[in-house]
């Protein structure tokens, strides 16, 4: 068989049509699914970059910013070690003490604080306004602990303005290292609302600024109580506490909102600044694809498997039509048994087989004698119910498997016996005559014995025999037939040498030399 042909086979079967329905929405699936986890994949990417460079933006705006008010704080420190400082006019003090002191519009307050607390100098007023603020948590952190250096207080509202700040502090010593007070300058906190509210990090996003105790300095989008919250137990901050910067999914124990956190520490300071999207508006988008893919590819596959079972079940339809027609072809209609056609393709392959094997073949031909006589007394329906019964009577007389009975003729049937000699088959030629006495069609009053039937018998073995076919096995078989006939019919007449008879003595059973 030529290539195209060979490949092209297979496809005409109704197995592999449904195999390559189910096959092929299969590897659909797969493949889409491939690509659905490679965007779901390029979303989380695209959200865990967004985050790190909006981040990266924050923290340098904070650090740069809390580095001024520090230098400013600073330098005050610093001024106040000028010699003749404490003589000189209120006016001048404040000149010199706050002259590297940036103005920005976020600053807070920037004062100078003695040991008791009260203020000696004021960025803003001349004299100073009046303050007392031992209670600070900040001026005790700094009469407690020298060489604290810049000290980040949690979230105040001022004495002195009424705002909320963020107080940066340092201590100042006296000559002797003892405390002396504190200069503190305080940053707004709008400053970080306004900072952070430019981003828009969708319904469920945040930012939040942190003391690395776990206060809260702020939170966009700002909620009141947030601020000065401290959440220094909640796991999420406990993962910004693990390294100086990375990032992580975990549920808010604020809102139990899932989020992914992207954090990083603000230069040195004890600040920790994270940005978190919920995962639900990370996804969301890819979501949307993946529902109209997905969608897509399933009705895809359900058309394609759909179609295929259709096409599959068509050609199922279409074999089994082909198979009944053939079965069809190879059946007589009125004995159900198999017609010439199949006693010729039968036989070939009895004959190719018992050759192969060195192995006999018998053939027995059965014809109805004086059938003619049945047909013209009763009519040629009953002459069909003898044949039925008669055909029905040459299927009992053969038990084999592979014993073929087949209907050749009009009252003329053929019975081919593989691996069978010659003895043999006139055992069964002689159940034949046994079976066919037997036979009566009541309806017609036709009794047992009046059907009589002459058989032609011819054995050989196709490998130490003159026969070269099948055909040749035939002939001979016709030939006794015609002896049979011949010699008063009702009997067997064997074609060859030997002829054991073996059936009952009121048959004749004649075997040519
Ligand atoms: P013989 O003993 O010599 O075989 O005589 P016979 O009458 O059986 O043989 P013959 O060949 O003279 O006649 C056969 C008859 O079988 C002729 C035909 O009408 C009849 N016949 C053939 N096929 C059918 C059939 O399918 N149904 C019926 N009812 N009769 C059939
Ligand atoms: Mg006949
Ligand atoms: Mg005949």
């Amino acid at each position: 068989m030529s290539l195209l042909p060979r490949l092209v086979r297979p496809f005409s079967s109704a197995r592999t049509w449904i195999a390559l329905g189910v096959l092929a929405p299969v590897g659909m699936l797969a493949a889409s699914g491939i690509m659905l986890l490679d965007l779901r994949q390029d979303a989380w990417d695209k959200a865990e970059q967004t985050s790190r460079n909006l981040l990266q933006v924050l923290e340098r705006d904070v650090a740069r910013n809390v580095e001024m008010y520090d230098l400013s704080i600073q330098a005050a420190v610093d001024n106040l070690r000028t010699p003749g400082l404490a003589e000189l006019t209120p006016e001048l003090r404040q000149l010199i003490l706050f002259d590297r002191a940036a103005t920005a519009r976020d600053m807070g307050v920037m004062i100078v604080i003695d040991e008791h607390g009260g203020i000696v100098a004021d960025i803003d007023a001349v004299p100073p306004r009046k303050g007392h603020y031992s209670d600070r948590e900040y001026f005790q952190v700094h009469k407690a602990r020298a060489g604290l250096g810049l000290h980040i207080g949690r979230p105040i509202v001022s004495r002195l303005t009424g705002e909320r700040m963020l107080p940066f502090s340092r201590r100042i010593n006296k000559p002797d290292g003892t405390f002396g007070g504190v200069v503190l300058g305080s940053v707004k906190l709008s400053y970080f609302t306004r900072l952070f509210s430019q981003i828009a990090l969708g319904r469920d996003g945040a930012i939040n600024l942190y003391l690395r105790d776990g206060t809260r300095v702020m939170r966009q989008p700002f909620v009141e109580a947030d601020i000065g919250a401290n959440i220094a137990g909640a796991p999420t901050f406990q993962g910004f506490l693990r390294q100086n910067s990375g990032s992580f999914v975990h549920t808010s124990v604020r809102d139990g909102i899932e989020r992914h956190y992207t954090f990083t520490r603000v230069g040195d300071l004890p600040l920790i600044l994270n940005i978190a999207l919920s995962t639900d508006e990370i996804e969301a988008e890819w979501r949307v694809k993946a529902l109209v893919i997905g969608g897509i590819v399933l009705v895809l596959c359900g058309v394609t498997i759909a179609l295929s079972l259709l096409f599959g079940r068509e050609l199922h339809r279409r074999e089994a039509m082909q198979s009944e027609l053939e079965r069809l072809s190879l059946t007589d209609t009125l004995t159900r048994l198999p017609n010439r056609r199949a006693f010729e393709h039968a036989g070939a392959r009895a004959w190719e087989s018992a050759r192969h094997n060195s192995k006999s073949l018998s053939l027995l031909i059965v014809d109805a004698d004086h059938f003619k006589r049945f047909n013209d007394r009763y009519g040629h329906q009953v002459g069909d119910e003898v044949l039925q019964g008669l055909a029905r009577c040459l299927s009992a007389s053969v038990h084999r498997p592979n014993d073929l009975v087949c209907r050749v003729g009009g009252e003329e049937f053929a019975i081919l016996l593989p691996n069978t000699d010659e003895a043999g088959a006139l055992r069964i030629a002689e159940k034949v005559h046994t079976e066919v006495s037997t036979l009566a069609i009541g309806s017609a009053g036709i009794t047992a014995g009046v059907i009589t039937v002459s058989i032609g018998l011819a054995a050989g073995a196709p490998n130490g025999t003159a026969l070269s076919a099948l055909a040749d096995l035939y002939r001979l078989a016709d030939a006794a037939l015609y002896e049979a006939k011949t010699s008063g019919r009702n009997q067997t007449r064997c074609a060859g040498q030997q002829c054991v008879p073996a059936i009952p003595p009121r048959l004749k059973l004649v075997c040519t030399s």
